[in-house]
């Protein structure tokens, strides 16, 4: 399938999804995640009207961020070494996947303007996922403070592998109120508008509990 063709698929589910819940589509941004793709895939993306790459390596985002530049807004959606975040931090966007204090430290001294990065959650507390549990977030938040060039901008979750909605749900709702906790702290270096959840499979429930960013790559790119 043509990038084009799965692409107002998604749009058009997008939109319903808002609709059923009072929001408007043009408050979600679809990031197309090519970390299973060709550069010329990922092209062919940026052709068809996307604005947003996702990678979750380094290696994968450099090598696309050379043909591409800065036609694309460059998401860092996986997880990140600290030794990797000098050969990335000079052309992302947004870092997704921010976890750790030690991660902040590294940003901070290698980054020449402000970041903005996504603080990840695990809200279903499986062990093999990366992220915070939910009641460490506002700790670790207000343990950013000194970082002057990181920007809190929102909140990421990757929900739990399963079709049972209800779940699925139940992790994006937390995940909302989370980043409402978050906002009342009225802190300067932590707006924290944004919620970064939906993937291929789980996207019209995520947009219905209010992304703001959905990370889509096999209905998208392909795998
Ligand atoms: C791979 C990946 C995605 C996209 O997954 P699909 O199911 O292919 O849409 C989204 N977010 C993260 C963090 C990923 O690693």
């Amino acid at each position: 399938m043509k990038v084009s063709e799965n692409l107002s698929g998604i749009k058009q589910r997008v939109e319903e999804s808002a609709r059923r819940s009072g929001r408007q589509a043009e408050d979600v941004k679809i990031i197309a995640v090519t970390k299973y793709v060709t550069t010329a895939r990922a092209q062919e993306a940026i052709e068809a009207g996307i604005l947003h790459l996702g990678e979750n390596r380094a290696e994968g985002l450099n090598e696309k961020y050379e043909a591409i530049g800065e036609a694309a807004a460059w998401h860092f959606i996986g997880s990140l070494q600290t030794r990797k975040v000098k050969s990335i931090i000079d052309k992302v966007d947004y870092i997704h996947s921010l976890d750790r204090e030690s991660l902040a430290k590294e940003i901070n001294r290698r980054a020449e303007k402000t970041v903005r990065c996504f603080i990840q959650v695990n809200v279903s507390g499986e062990e093999s996922k990366h992220g915070l549990p939910p009641q460490e977030v506002i700790p670790f938040i207000q343990s950013l403070h000194p970082y002057e060039k990181i920007q809190v901008c929102g909140l990421m979750t990757m929900a739990p592998l399963t079709e049972e909605k209800s779940v699925l749900r139940a992790c994006f709702r937390k995940l909302a109120l989370c980043r409402e906790e978050v906002k009342a702290l009225n802190l300067p270096y932590a707006p924290c508008n944004e919620l970064s959840m939906g993937m291929s499979n789980d996207f019209e429930l995520a947009v219905e509990e209010g992304a703001t960013m959905i990370r889509i790559g096999t209905a998208l790119v392909g795998e």
